[in-house]
């Protein structure tokens, strides 16, 4: 078949390379004019985020990701108050985007294509680019990202429900960090949980990649509450004034508001935590929305990753969905001789998953937000996609 992508991201790039390994004739029309780039913020890397890199692309995952083996919380003098063996892997999104693209290449990852229109018929379904161009496929994959203009269309009732709170981000090069604070957090992923708020810390490879320990990067993800309105329009008003909806890229918080999260850290956090923050140059905000919707396919069209459904972040599953929504799209296209027979078992499937991982992480979400009963115990809160550990 001869398939069009929408979205050059992690899901559109991990669709593409499995569709094209399985014998279709890809393309990846991506909007960005530049190779993308999120300033390599942290992600927890699950096995689906993983698993094309290992097993497909031969990549040693040691490489791109840094593995932890304790899960810790502290008090609000910093001291341990516990401590649980148990693994993770981090990675930052540009290290896993680099990799992902270098393996597909880019002969068919089309940069400065966005897509403004498309179209199908029982024959072919066609795309629009911005410079004029028109391209037809037989199947076309939305991998748009939270602000999918093809969920836009096919679902014009889907809406993105803020979840009532931000999470503010930062990251900081070992290098400018004090001995105590790397033994401390270098080799765990570090909670602190207080009324309606909770802070994770992990490191994560530096912007090169590297994931030697005193070169990687100490990555912070903060949870914290605005009501909408006033306050949240606020914060979102970048250093230029400009009004964002989803996020405030490293470098565009205003002035005020990187004051505002310092002085807020010294408030609120254990020192060793609030050192982090107040030593991060760039900070940055990224909006919590749930997105839901109740079908996937679309004909000759389907939506993957967060075109599809949007879920907290809580179980650190954003891109092993993504990933996972791609898997099970070549294995179904493999198995089903009719397209529509192929997208109604993906669907079945990849809805279910969607759901299931929205509902835990706005549970888990609350937990920490609004009832306070965040419990380090609690196997709700270890991450996972398809449920906690897996
Ligand atoms: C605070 C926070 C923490 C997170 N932590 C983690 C974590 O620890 N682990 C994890 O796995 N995930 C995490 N995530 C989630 C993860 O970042 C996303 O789920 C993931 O990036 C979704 O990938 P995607 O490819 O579906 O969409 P996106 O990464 O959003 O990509 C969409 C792409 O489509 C392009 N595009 C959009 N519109 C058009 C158009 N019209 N034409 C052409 N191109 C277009 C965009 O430019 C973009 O490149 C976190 C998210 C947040 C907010």
């Amino acid at each position: 078949m001869k398939v069009s992508i929408v979205g050059g991201s992690i899901g559109g790039l991990t669709a593409a390379c499995l569709l094209r390994d399985a014998g279709h004739q890809v393309s990846v029309y991506e909007r960005s004019a530049i190779r993308l780039e999120q300033r390599g913020a942290g992600i927890g890397f699950l096995p689906a985020s993983y698993r094309y890199l290992q097993t497909r692309a031969a990549i040693d995952i040691d490489k791109i990701s840094v593995k932890t083996e304790h899960i810790r919380y502290l008090d609000k003098e910093s001291k341990l108050v516990y401590d649980a063996k148990h693994q993770y892997r981090f990675s930052s999104w540009n290290t896993v985007y680099a990799s992902t693209l270098d393996h597909f290449g880019t002969t068919e990852y089309h940069l400065d294509s966005e897509v403004v229109d498309f179209s199908q018929s029982s024959e072919n379904v066609s795309i629009s680019l911005k410079n004029g161009q028109s391209i037809t496929a037989d199947l076309l994959v939305g991998a748009d990202g939270i602000g999918s203009l093809l969920r836009d269309r096919l679902v014009p009732t889907s809406k993105s429900a803020y979840a009532g709170y931000v999470a503010w981000r930062g990251m900081v090069p070992e290098s400018k960090l004090s001995s105590e604070l790397i033994e401390r957090l270098g080799d765990a992923i570090t909670y602190f949980v207080y009324p309606g708020s909770h802070i994770l810390v992990y490191p994560i490879p530096d912007h090169e990649g590297r994931v030697t320990p005193g070169d990687r990067l100490i990555n912070f993800v903060w949870y914290c509450n605005y009501p909408s309105g006033k306050e949240f329009n606020f914060l979102m008003t970048d250093k230029n004034g400009l009004l964002r909806e989803v996020s405030i890229p490293p470098g565009f918080v205003s002035e005020q508001n990187v004051e505002h999260v310092k002085s807020m850290a010294l408030n609120c956090l254990p020192k060793l935590l609030s050192d982090l923050v107040v030593a991060t140059i760039e900070p940055f905000v990224q909006v919590i929305y749930d997105v839901d919707i109740d079908q996937m396919a679309f004909g000759r069209i389907c939506l993957i990753g967060d075109a599809g459904i949007v879920a907290r972040p809580h179980a650190a599953a954003g891109t092993a969905k993504a990933a996972a929504d791609g898997w099970a799209l070549a294995e179904a296209l493999e198995k089903h001789e009719a397209l529509d027979d192929a997208l109604d078992a993906w669907q079945f499937s990849q809805l279910a998953v969607a759901k299931n991982l929205l509902e835990r992480t706005r549970r888990v979400g609350s937990k920490s937000q609004f009832l306070n009963t965040w419990d380090s115990r609690d196997p709700e809160v270890i991450f996972g996609l398809h449920q906690p550990g897996n």
